[in-house]
């Protein structure tokens, strides 16, 4: 491809990406998909494309030495161990105050995610990006992604009786005990193959604790769903382990786009130029703002505007775990997908998911990733003399996050005579606060480009993806990053091409 002139170069292969390429192929275009990760569709030694969670190995973490579990710590002890180096899943990336977990590979995020597919209130999704049409957006956006991606819902008879979601219904017990609403969460994963695994007749996969390096069977991550699509048009080509570096205006029109190819080491073994009449943004939150950052302070793309990089959140994301009484047993089966939250959003900035902790041994805990609403925004900026991307934000900034989690498990605690747990992210640390799993915003819409993702100053040049957000959706992001990005691949197919 060294070289090659394109109509349609994409960074990237996450939701926004993925929605790009499809839209574009089906609209007769031909389109070039670019991926730092790997193409996730091979299996291993051991027969099987990804790794257990319980049993984390070289596939398990992009380029690091030891893992980095988001639950540092179990009873105390340290649970992280060494693997070898090697262009792995899930990427824990290190900022001064925060660290990023982001799916590496086709699929981007959707391969290392739970699959908990939400839309938010209608009111909430206002309050976020004031400038889009609301009516649009739920009459037609939300549910042309809510399709495209296969969400569906757990069956609530199922639910009642199932081994594999006794952590959840002790869950629904504390909440609706103490008064709050209780709510299922839809989701990617195929349920009527979790019931198979939970009868089983068909290998076990959320049932085997797989999620946060992979799941091998019964999750509709996007190469299942708008990948393959795209693929099916024939008019769709990507290439895994070619990250790009710079893209900037070329001579004749259009840009010229610079692109490491990696190995599994990370190593480059090659570098390539290709020429294309648009690019589209596609990296997520942190890979599109750190790339625009750094284009604009290098003159790659000097005429970007003040925006870029600002308007980042973390999706108000904090863990903690409760200790439950000997009575309230959470079950050493748990299906390692969530499928119910606790919302307390209005009332009181939290909507927390009853996770999962597929250890396989009774723990007599519950856990829990609530979102909130955190009003702290922090920005990408370019540190030349370092070259690197640098974020602002700082671990303090957690503290609203903090309190807008307790207003909902202060309360569980005092109903149910229980306490948190303080040894899964140290030792007596109660707070998971030094993480995220959903980074939002740094090229926000309306402000670093136009009402429909096209970037101020570089025509040609687009945003599609988490980066558009600016830093929360009051709910889990990925159906919201589709249904924003079906809009805007709508209008400029319609307009720009
Ligand atoms: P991404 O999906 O992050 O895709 C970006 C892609 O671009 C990646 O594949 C990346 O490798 C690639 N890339 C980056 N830089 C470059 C470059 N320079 N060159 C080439 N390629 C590049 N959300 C939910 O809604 N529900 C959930 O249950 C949920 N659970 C989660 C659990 C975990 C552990 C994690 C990490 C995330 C979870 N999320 C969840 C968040 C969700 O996955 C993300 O919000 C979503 O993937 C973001 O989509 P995106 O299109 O913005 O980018």
């Amino acid at each position: 491809v060294d070289g090659a002139a394109i109509p349609v170069l994409v960074i990237g292969t996450g939701y926004g990406g993925s929605v790009a390429a499809l839209r574009l192929a089906e609209a007769g275009v031909d389109v070039h998909m670019l991926e730092m990760g790997m193409a996730w569709d091979t299996p291993g030694s051991d027969g099987k494309i990804f790794a257990n969670t319980t049993s984390p190995d070289a596939r398990s973490y992009w380029l690091r030495t030891k893992t980095k579990q988001p639950l540092s710590n179990f009873l105390g002890f340290p649970i992280d161990r060494a693997v070898p180096r090697y262009t792995g899943i899930l990427d824990a990336e290190e900022f001064g105050g925060i660290t990023v977990y982001q799916g590496r590979g086709v699929g981007g995020g959707s391969l290392v995610n739970g699959g908990m597919a939400v839309t938010p209130k209608r009111e909430n999704f206002a309050a976020v990006l004031p400038s889009v049409n609301t009516g649009e957006m739920y009459d037609t956006y939300y549910p042309r992604a809510n399709a495209g991606l296969g969400v569906n819902a757990i069956d609530p008879a199922w639910f009642e009786t199932a081994e594999c979601y006794q952590y959840a219904r002790v869950g629904r017990k504390h909440a609706q005990r103490s008064g709050f609403p209780f709510v299922f969460v839809p989701d990617v994963y195929d349920w009527d193959y979790m019931k198979r695994e939970a009868a089983g007749t068909v290998p076990k996969s959320a049932l085997a604790g797989e999620i946060l390096y992979g799941n091998n069977y019964g999750k509709k991550s996007l190469q299942q769903t708008y990948l393959a699509r795209a693929k099916a048009t024939g008019r769709v080509t990507i290439s895994p382990l070619h990250k790009v570096t710079s893209v900037t205006p070329a001579a004749g029109g259009g840009y010229t786009v610079t692109v490491d190819q990696i190995n599994t080491n990370g190593d480059t073994v090659a570098t390539k130029t290709m020429t294309a009449d648009k690019v589209f943004f596609a990296a997520g939150s942190v890979g599109t703002s750190k790339l625009l950052v750094k284009l604009q302070a290098t003159g790659a793309l000097p005429h970007l505007n003040g925006e870029v990089g600002k308007g980042w959140g973390d999706n108000g994301n904090v863990m903690c775990g409760r200790a439950n009484h000997l009575w309230d047993p959470t079950g050493s089966l748990q299906s390692a997908i969530p499928t119910a939250g606790i919302d307390n959003w209005a009332a009181g900035g939290a909507f927390a998911e009853v996770a999962p902790l597929p250890t396989g041994i009774e723990t007599y805990a519950s856990f829990y990733l609530s979102i909130t609403k955190n009003p702290h925004r922090a920005q990408f900026s370019w540190n030349a003399s370092a070259g690197r991307a640098e974020l602002n934000w700082q671990t303090a900034w957690k503290q609203p996050s903090i309190d807008a989690a307790k207003t909902i498990f202060d309360k569980i605690n005092a109903k149910e005579g229980t306490i948190y747990r303080t040894d899964l992210f140290g030792v007596y640390k109660i707070w998971g606060d030094h993480l995220t799993y959903h980074p939002l915003g740094g090229a926000v819409l309306d402000k670093a480009t136009d009402n429909y993702g096209r970037l101020h100053g570089h025509p040609g040049l687009y945003v599609i993806d988490g980066a558009l957000i600016p830093g929360n959706t009051s709910v889990n992001p990925f159906v919201t990053i589709t249904a924003l990005a079906e809009r805007n691949i709508e209008k400029i197919i319609a307009a720009d091409l």
